[in-house]
C-alpha cells in the first residue's frame, strides 16, 4: 500500500508537552505523565489488506501509537480472519482475545440494533454531518452506553464518504423495474431494498465477481470507485448508478475493550486518542484524493455513469423513513438513538442545503 510520511514525534518531545499540558482530557486521572510502561496490544480487523484505504487506517493507528510512545505501546494488526473471522471482531474484544478491534458498528446490529447509528443508516448523514454527530453533538456517548453492555467503547476510525449506488447489468429508471431485480446489498440497505422489491443477497466482496460474470445477480454495490475498480465490476456491468442513498457517510470504528483501556497510563490513553483521531482523518483524505482519479480511469473504460431516478430516490427515502420508524416503534432503546440521530439530520438540512450541498450541486453540475 502507498505510505505516508509523517513528522516523527519522540518521547522526547512528548515529555515536553505533558509538562505543560493540563489535566488529561480522560477526567479521572489527574495529569498525564509520560510512562515508559510496555503494552502490547493486538488489533483485529473486519477488513482485508486489500480494502487499503480501510485496512490501512488500522496501521495508521499503530504506527503512530508506537512512534509516540517511543515504541513501548504496540499494537500488532491482524486483517480479517487472521485472528477472528471478518465479523467476529467486536465479539473477540468483548471475551478479551484482543484489546481493539477495528470493525463497523452495523455489522453487530444483532447485538443491539441501535449500533447502526454509530456507522450509518439509508438516507442518514454524510461524513461530515456523521463525525459532527458522534463527535460534537452526543451520539457518541449514546454509542457508547450501547457499547459499555458488551464492555467496550468505540472512537472514530474514518469514513469512506458517500459511497456509489453500484453496478448495474440493466438500467432501473421506474420503481417498477426494481422488482425482480437480485442485487448484493447487505444490512439495512439490503432490507430496504426488498422492501422496493429487490431479491437481496448477501455475498462477500470476493465473490461478488463470479456471480456479477455468471448472471446469478443483476446489480452489485461495494463502495466507490477506488475500492471498485479494484474488484473489476466494470469489466461485467457497464452502468455506475449513484448516490448510494444507503451509506451516506459510513463510518469506521476502533473498539477498545474496557479492561484493556483501564490498564493503559493516562499518556497513552491520550495519544491512543490522538492517532485515532490522525487514522479517521487519513482514511478520509485518501479516499477523496483516490477516488476522482479513479472514477476518470473506469469513465476511460466505458463505464456510464447514471443518478438514480427522482422516483427511486423518493420511493426509497419513503421506504426507509418507514423502516427506521418501524424499527423505533418495536425497540425504547433504538428510539432514543434514533430521535437523536433525526433531530441531528433534521437540524443539519438548512445549513448543508445551503452551504456544502448547494455550492457542489453548482459546481459539479
Ligand atoms: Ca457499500
Amino acid at each position: 500500500m502507498k505510505r505516508r510520511d509523517f513528522l516523527g514525534f519522540g518521547v522526547g518531545a512528548l515529555a515536553g508537552m505533558a509538562a505543560c499540558n493540563s489535566p488529561s482530557s480522560t477526567g479521572d486521572e489527574g495529569p498525564a505523565v509520560v510512562s515508559d510502561k510496555k503494552i502490547r496490544w493486538r488489533l483485529a480487523s473486519s477488513f482485508p489488506r486489500s480494502v487499503d484505504t480501510i485496512f490501512g487506517g488500522a496501521e495508521v493507528l499503530a504506527r503512530r501509537v508506537s512512534e509516540m510512545t517511543g515504541g513501548n505501546f504496540d499494537i500488532r494488526v491482524y486483517p480479517a480472519g487472521e485472528l477472528v473471522p471478518a465479523l467476529q471482531v467486536l465479539d473477540a474484544v468483548e471475551q478479551g482475545t484482543i484489546q481493539v478491534g477495528q470493525s463497523c458498528s452495523y455489522y453487530y446490529t444483532g447485538k443491539n440494533p441501535a449500533l447502526a447509528f454509530d456507522t450509518c443508516v439509508p438516507f442518514g448523514l454524510t461524513a461530515r454531518q456523521q463525525n459532527g454527530w458522534l463527535e460534537q453533538g452526543g451520539g457518541g456517548e449514546l454509542i457508547n452506553e450501547l457499547l459499555s453492555d458488551f464492555g467496550m467503547r468505540a472512537f472514530r476510525g474514518g469514513n469512506t464518504g458517500v459511497q456509489m449506488g453500484g453496478w448495474f447489468r440493466r438500467e432501473v429508471n421506474a420503481l417498477s423495474d426494481l422488482q425482480g431485480l437480485t442485487m448484493r446489498i447487505p444490512g439495512a440497505g439490503g432490507d430496504v431494498m426488498s422492501m422496493l422489491g429487490v431479491t437481496v443477497q448477501q455475498i462477500p466482496g470476493g465473490e461478488i465477481f463470479p456471480a456479477l460474470e455468471r448472471g446469478a445477480i443483476d446489480a452489485t454495490e461495494w463502495v466507490g470507485p477506488y475500492d471498485d475498480e479494484k474488484l473489476g465490476f466494470y469489466k461485467i456491468a457497464k452502468l455506475y448508478y449513484y448516490p448510494g442513498w444507503w451509506e451516506p457517510g459510513p463510518s469506521m470504528s476502533f473498539f477498545v475493550g474496557d479492561k484493556a483501556w483501564a490498564e493503559l497510563p493516562a499518556t497513552y490513553k491520550e495519544i491512543f486518542q490522538a492517532a485515532a483521531a490522525e487514522s479517521a482523518a487519513v482514511m478520509q483524505q485518501r479516499y477523496d484524493n483516490e477516488n476522482p482519479p479513479a472514477l476518470a480511469r473506469l469513465l476511460d473504460k466505458g463505464v456510464q455513469m447514471r443518478p438514480f431516478s427522482d422516483e427511486i430516490m423518493t420511493g426509497a427515502s419513503e421506504a426507509s423513513q418507514a423502516y427506521l420508524e418501524d424499527n423505533a416503534a418495536k425497540d425504547p432503546g433504538y428510539r432514543k438513538v434514533y430521535q437523536a440521530f433525526a433531530k441531528a439530520r433534521e437540524d443539519g438540512r438548512r445549513w448543508f442545503g445551503a452551504s456544502e450541498l448547494a455550492y457542489a450541486r453548482f459546481v459539479s453540475g
